[in-house]
């Protein structure tokens, strides 16, 4: 059996995935080539990129007017190649931020163009601040914010309606744990390295119309209107990276697709969370109803047992536990591969550990 790996990303992938990429990784179907060995232009790699394309349409129901690209860079490169193609005509962009990975977007933003903060939990990020908070600007190009906050344990669970002002979401740590209605958004992006498969590659979904607002300035290998119009092969993709993603795809519509992967993550989420509230031995910040599913930071009363708590969990082969260096901690990652006998896992421990240390 292998360790639970409760990492925050590059993370868990199922090992299913990891078994047919084994599998696979001197002969990819009788090819002869490993799929890092072929050229992205034969027929052999445009099958793998299609049907990864394919299948995302399909998993995450994106609407027929939304392009699927598979790009470079990260989420932290998004936050400079977003407002690159958007602030073309209006170089102004309003920003919610409810954690480190919005303040983030927020901050790079302002180097292309304004970036007014529409609502912001700074200080304390806790929370989401309920929509009629928000000061949207009437003149704004887009509206940005992080639907699920990796460090802080913040996710949204709705979004507002803004009319014609477009969203974009920064969705790299929970993208494919449920459904997600993407024709209320502009844009949806993220990284791989979570739900989607290995670092890497970063899908952009972006409706058509949003598709000729870039920056002179933006380089065309990050300009989505290129991208768009080449397939996704304007430059050389990251091909592996691409085939993992189409491998996980595969996996997750056997497993039933984001309706049931997201019963199951609930069901994780409210095991861990519910042992963190039984306790006054651990802690979790978070307001209930914006508690992440997918990243659950919890902190130890006693903070003078952190390495030792930490210690005990490596040695029952639950990985990757520290929290971020930014808050502290411990968090937990419960993203798709992690099963739920990672997590009963990890609450024994933490029952243990209590009983034995309280
Ligand atoms: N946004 C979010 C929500 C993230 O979790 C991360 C990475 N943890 C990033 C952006 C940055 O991703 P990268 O390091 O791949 O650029």
């Amino acid at each position: 059996m292998r360790p639970f790996n409760f990492s925050a990303g590059p993370a868990a992938l199922p090992v299913e995935v990891l078994q047919q990429a084994a599998s696979e990784m001197l002969d990819w179907h009788g090819s002869g080539m490993s799929v890092m060995e072929m050229s992205h232009r034969g027929h052999e790699f445009t099958s793998i990129i299609e049907t990864a394309q394919a299948d995302l349409r399909e998993l995450l129901g994106v609407p027929s007017n939304y392009k699927i690209l598979f790009v470079q860079g990260g989420g932290i490169g998004e936050n400079a190649i977003v407002p690159m193609n958007l602030f073309g005509r209006c170089r102004k962009a309003d920003f919610v931020v409810t954690g480190s990975w919005s303040d983030k977007s927020h901050k790079e933003a302002k180097r292309y163009g304004e970036g007014h903060l529409a609502a912001s939990t700074k200080g304390s990020f806790t929370r989401i601040p309920a929509f009629g908070e928000w000061q949207v600007s009437s003149d704004s190009a887009y509206l940005h914010l992080c639907s699920n906050e990796t460090i802080d344990g913040v996710e949204f669970n709705d979004f507002p309606d803004l009319g014609d002002l477009p969203i974009v979401a920064d969705a790299s740590s929970h993208i494919l744990s449920r459904p997600l209605d993407v024709s209320r958004f502009g844009v949806v992006y993220g990284g791989a390295q979570k739900n989607i498969g290995m670092a890497g590659v970063t899908i952009v979904i972006v409706r058509d119309d949003l598709l000729d607002q870039a920056m002179s300035i933006c380089p065309s290998a990050f300009e989505w209107k290129t991208i768009a119009a080449n397939d996704s092969m304007f430059n050389t993709p990251p091909t592996y990276a691409i085939y993992i993603a189409g491998l996980v795809f595969k996996w997750l519509k056997a497993q039933g697709g984001l309706a049931a992967i997201e019963r199951r993550n609930i069901e994780k989420a409210t095991l861990l969370y519910e042992t963190i509230d039984n306790s006054s031995f651990y802690l979790n910040k978070v307001e209930r109803s914006a508690r992440s599913r997918m990243n659950v930071p919890f902190f130890l009363a006693d903070e003078t047992l952190n390495d030792a708590f930490l210690a005990g969990a490596k040695a029952r082969q639950l990985l990757q536990l520290k929290g971020h260096k930014s808050v502290g901690g411990m968090r937990a990652s419960l993203y798709n591969a992690v099963q739920i006998d990672a997590v009963h896992a990890l609450v024994d421990y933490m029952k243990e550990f209590e009983r034995t240390r309280a």
